[in-house]
């Protein structure tokens, strides 16, 4: 079943309400330092506005209480890079508080090709409880609602979930970003192209757990490095020094590692390490090859498991990619996570679909200058995740199929 879609929706005339996720990461001085986001819902922006709608677009940004609103959390920046985004596309770019009281009218009085911006959803505590009430005071502003939205879809927030209900029977349709994440890591995972080999790295097991439990059976291997291998080396009874674990998950690791067995999926652990002293870049370092001694910890996978990972990824048709191999903030310890990036471009190149998640996927590609090379980079850390662990989300429910 797919979603329909902005495009199929007659939007001359209309008022369109934009859940979009303009979570962006921000400097200390207010700018926004990475604005993947905001580029990734323009063309459902400029899809309203190019065919005589207009647009009321909303969004949380960070995290606040629920108290009105605080400055730090302000959407104004966000308005900022919209209007220099839109420029030539809309005819305003106007930024409203999400109160009925001002945003009622604002949004009555919008003609079409402009654009008003509602401020920070969260300043509201309506939203983060998913309330109903604060949804219907919305509800009235547009004709249609549309998600693009992906990063916000695993939570029932209330423009996530009660919004789109309140606004029934009014269509309510998936944006461009949306529609695009569902395809790449719901419906191409779900008939992946064999084999299927999935990477997953970052610092906590707990966070991935889930994710890789429920690819078990599904893919054919599950590439382990970051932080995370350790707690499955230990749970091997390899020595790991100092390096990160999760004591309490060792055992849970030894059982995912025989359910791996008992399914045919083959698990692949880093065979040697990146290590240092202390948690910094400029400190004594070694390699260890199989366990690690004691003081040293490992911050990286090692030129032997790179090249091991390297080549189980030339094999693959789709590889899905989530959390680095190692510390790739702090050089030399991104070489690992690197020589995996290019790794999968490489396959890419051959013809295999390759889906990287999560922030510091994102970032790492990014860094790399890579971001472009790969099928998709998703929008959304947590959902992407959730997306892996199987979870279906109840935001999607009220979307009308195509
Ligand atoms: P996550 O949010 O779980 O995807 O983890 C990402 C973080 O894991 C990054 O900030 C990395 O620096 C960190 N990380 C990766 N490998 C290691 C490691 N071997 N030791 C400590 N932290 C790591």
């Amino acid at each position: 079943m797919s979603k329909k879609t902005i495009d199929q929706l007659d939007v001359r005339g209309k008022k369109i309400f934009i859940r979009a996720d303009f979570n962006v990461p921000q400097n200390d001085d207010g700018s926004i330092s990475d604005d993947r986001r905001i580029r990734s819902t323009i063309p459902t922006i400029e899809s309203v506005l190019k065919r005589g709608g207009s647009v009321i677009v909303a969004s949380h940004l960070g995290r606040p209480e629920g108290k009105g609103h605080e400055p730090q959390y302000s959407m104004k920046a966000v308005a900022q890079r919209l209007r220099e985004l839109l420029a030539g596309i809309a005819g305003t770019v106007h930024l409203s508080s999400v109160l009925p009281s001002q945003a009622h009218a604002e949004a009555a009085a919008l003609k079409a090709g402009e654009v008003l911006l509602l401020e920070n959803l969260r300043f509201e505590k309506g939203e983060k409880k998913g309330d109903a009430q604060f949804a219907a005071a919305i509800a009235p502003y547009a004709d249609a609602y549309c998600n693009d939205a992906f990063g916000a879809s695993h939570r029932n927030d209330a423009s996530m979930l009660a919004l789109p209900l309140a606004m029934k029977p009014k269509p309510c349709v998936a944006g461009f970003l949306l529609s695009k994440e569902l395809k790449f890591l719901g419906e191409t995972l779900e008939n992946a192209r064999k084999p299927f080999v999935a990477i997953l790295g970052g610092a906590k097991v707990s966070d991935k757990l889930p994710a890789l439990e429920h690819m078990i059976g599904k893919v054919d291997s599950i590439i382990v490095g970051g932080a995370m291998a350790y707690t499955f080396l230990l749970a091997q009874g390899i020595a790991v020094g100092s390096s990160r674990v999760e004591k309490d998950l060792v055992e849970k690791a030894k059982g995912i590692l025989e359910l791996a067995k008992s399914r045919a999926t083959k698990i692949l652990l880093p065979a040697d390490h990146n290590c240092a002293r202390e948690f910094k870049a400029d400190t004594q370092k070694n390699i260890f090859a199989g366990a690690i001694d004691d003081g040293w910890m490992g911050l990286d996978i090692g030129p032997q498991s790179a090249k091991l990972f390297a080549s189980e990824i030339a094999k693959a048709k789709t590889v899905i990619w989530n959390g680095p191999m190692g510390v790739f903030e702090m050089p030399p310890f991104d070489a690992g996570t690197l020589a995996v990036a290019h790794a999968v471009i490489q396959a890419t190149k051959s013809g295999a679909t390759t889906v990287a998640g999560g922030g510091d996927t994102a970032a790492a590609l990014e860094i790399a200058g890579l971001s472009s090379d790969v099928s998709h980079v998703s929008t959304g850390g947590g959902a992407s995740l959730e997306m892996l662990e199987g979870k279906k989300f109840e935001s999607l429910v009220p979307i009308d199929e195509a």
